[in-house]
């Protein structure tokens, strides 16, 4: 007879590894399964911006409770997620900047601090930029990066602390479904008994759902990054967390002089590409596509100019219709939870949605929860996620 389990997770990216430490913590026993290795699927790639600003108060909602698990870390999960405070700018052209000041208002009424500046309130913070097509920005001073290996790593060592376990390098993962009902999975030849299964598995969700007769509308989202190497003297400095709507990009400051920025599949980070025609593994941008995603950054930080190309990666994040989340049980399945649809932001918002999934999963009050907006079944029943006149122009990444 093989092992039991209160919950098994399969994924072990920030998604899975979250609810499995909010389980455990609250004292169910987790096993978490990956066909990896902690981290390796799109959580290795990220940015992982750390920042409040979203246009709808569900999102919000999870992002500050985010951003307040970060900067608790050490006490709420052991150790540290690596959170940087760098600051946080959104910034929009002359024409969102109703809409921006609007849902500024809106994030700071849930107790962030955060403001409007104008373009000469962005030039004083980073002198090195040029300023003149900039409607407005959202800043957060607060708010920063962490580093994806420290946030995964603490919150598995948290559910292994807890009399958890992992199994890594599991390629056949197969779920067990028995009467109706998810009865746990079997992984590496041995079978883990468990009356709850949360899947955490990012692209891979669609086919392993399928596996068990359960369709998942979320297609492989592959994201780029590369890294500029800057001449940090002549600047005096690297930009904070960016995401720069008027320019349609995204950068930030790193290590020493490199700044890292989004390269490669830049029509993809509005979801308003053929997500059909993404390839299944993320191929890294070339060099040249570094360098044209840097001159496209020019006319923001002239100093690109004399930027040299660093590395270049990509990863495949889940994409879904609308742009959010999917977090919720599958109604067809009793006892089968997804968690999936990245849809480039999930980073930030993993640890608060898995604490909330984690209590939907051992009290079955979903409907209650702050995550019933991130329903499995809202594109069937005409209830997705949106924001209407709030939302930026450059799809869901805001
Ligand atoms: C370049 C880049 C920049 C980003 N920037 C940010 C940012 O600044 N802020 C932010 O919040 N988000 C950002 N994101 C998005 C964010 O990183 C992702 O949304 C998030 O990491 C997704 O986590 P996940 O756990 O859902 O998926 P993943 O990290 O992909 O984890 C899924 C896990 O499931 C495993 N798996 C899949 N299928 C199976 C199977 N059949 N059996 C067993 N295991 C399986 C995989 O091995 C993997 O470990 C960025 C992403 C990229 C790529």
């Amino acid at each position: 007879m093989g092992e039991t389990a209160d919950l098994v997770v399969v994924g072990a990216g920030i998604a899975g590894s979250s609810v499995a430490f909010f389980a455990a913590k609250s004292g169910m026993k987790v096993i978490v399964v990956d066909k990896g290795y902690p981290g390796s699927g799109a959580t290795s790639g990220t940015a992982a911006y750390i920042r409040c600003h979203y246009t709808n108060p569900h999102e919000v909602r999870f992002a500050v409770e985010g951003w307040q698990i970060h900067t608790n870390w050490g006490d709420i999960v052991g150790g540290n997620s690596g959170f940087k405070k760098i600051g946080h700018m959104v910034i929009v052209g002359p024409n969102e900047v109703a809409k921006l000041k609007r849902n500024v208002e809106f994030v700071a009424s849930q107790g962030v601090n955060t403001y409007v500046l104008d373009g000469a309130g962005v030039k004083e913070l980073q002198p090195y930029m040029e300023v003149d097509d900039i409607g407005a920005a959202a800043y957060e001073p607060d708010s920063g990066h962490a580093d994806p290996t420290d946030a995964v790593n603490t919150l598995l060592a948290g559910v292994k602390e807890r009399g958890g376990r992992l199994v890594l390098d599991a390629p056949d993962v197969e779920l067990i479904v028995t009467e109706g009902k998810i009865a746990g999975v079997k992984a590496k030849g041995e079978t883990i008994s468990s009356p709850n299964v949360v899947l955490a598995t990012g692209a891979g969700t669609a086919a392993l759902a399928r596996s068990v007769g359960v369709e998942v509308p979320v297609t492989p989202m592959p994201i780029g990054a590369g890294v500029l190497l800057m001449p940090i003297e002549e600047m005096g400095g690297l930009p904070m967390t960016t995401i720069d709507l008027a320019a349609q990009h995204w950068y930030r400051g790193d290590v020493g002089d490199h700044m890292f920025i989004g390269a490669g599949y830049e029509d993809f980070i509005g979801f308003t590409a053929d997500a059909d025609g993404a390839p299944e593994e993320a191929i890294p941008p070339t060099q040249e596509q570094l360098i044209a995603s840097g001159m496209r950054l020019m006319k923001r930080i002239p100093a690109v100019e004399r930027a040299r190309p660093g590395r270049t990666w990509a990863r495949t994040d889940s994409l879904t219709p609308d742009g959010h989340a999917i977090v919720g049980p599958v109604e067809e399945v009793p006892g089968l939870f997804l968690f999936t649809g990245g849809n480039g932001k999930l980073f930030k918002l993993a640890p608060a949605m898995g604490r909330a999934l984690a209590d939907v999963v051992r009290s079955g009050m979903y409907a209650e929860s702050p995550l019933a907006p991130f329903a499995a079944d809202r594109f069937a029943t005409g209830r997705a996620v949106s924001t209407g006149e709030w939302e930026y122009g450059w799809g869901s990444f805001a």
